[in-house]
């Protein structure tokens, strides 16, 4: 508790105390919030676009230092424009994110606010779980996240998009891994219950709806 002064004399010095005070607790409170980060995605860039060029926009506009701002490898498709993914603090991509359209370099670019991540096991890559509580018993902390292969990053993959945990499910895995459309990532994190095989489509058409209700209704009888 800070001590209460009541003599008139040194009121205007508690004051000017009690002003300090708050003014430090702004401080502490706006660092607090400004090592926050978040992510973005800067697209738009142009061929003479660097990283680097990117990263010092983003801190000018963000109004903060440059060593606070991480930006990856431009993605460049060929015949298209640069993506970025950059990670700031919050406060600055706000600011960002907010301007709309900037320049780097030649390029007039747009930056967007990525979605915070789930939390994700480090081992099997599944969302739910650390890799302490992991019983999964699969290892894919060597995989590349985009085409589900050992033995280098996605940041320079040139391989078709492949989901190791789809692919492994035997579901379709044409997209990276962690993708928002992969349905691995969208589950509740249970443990796997017996999902349907896909691939009934080539036996007979017999109209075997019936019988498969009937297989419903047996399995609920047999319960008990
Ligand atoms: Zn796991
Ligand atoms: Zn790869
Ligand atoms: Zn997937």
């Amino acid at each position: 508790m800070p001590v209460v002064l009541t003599v008139s004399a040194l009121r205007s010095r508690t004051e000017s105390q009690e002003v300090a005070h708050l003014q430090a607790e702004l401080t502490a409170m706006r660092a607090e919030l400004e090592a926050l980060c978040a992510e973005i995605r800067i697209s738009g860039l142009g061929d003479a676009a660097t990283s680097q060029a990117v990263a010092a926009q983003v801190a000018k506009l963000g109004g903060c230092p440059p060593e606070g701002v991480k930006v990856g490898v431009i993605n460049r498709p060929p015949g298209r424009q640069g993506t970025v993914w950059v990670k700031c603090p919050v406060l600055a991509a706000k600011k960002i994110v907010d301007a709309g359209r900037f320049t780097v370099g030649w390029s007039t670019v747009r930056a967007t606010l990525l979605e915070a991540r789930p939390q994700r096991c480090y081992r099997c890559l599944v969302p739910g779980h650390l890799g302490v509580q992991c019983d999964c018993g699969v290892d894919r902390s060597a995989l590349c996240f985009r085409c589900g292969q050992p033995g280098h990053k996605a940041a320079s993959c040139e391989e078709e998009p492949s989901c190791a945990i789809c692919a492994s499910e035997g579901v379709e895995a044409g997209h990276r891994l962690g993708h928002k459309k992969c349905p691995a990532m969208n589950r509740p994190p249970t443990k796997g219950g017996k999902k349907k095989t896909g691939g009934g489509n080539q036996g007979p058409p017999a109209s075997s709806s019936t019988a498969a209700a009937a297989a419903d209704v047996e399995a609920m009888d047999t319960a008990h």
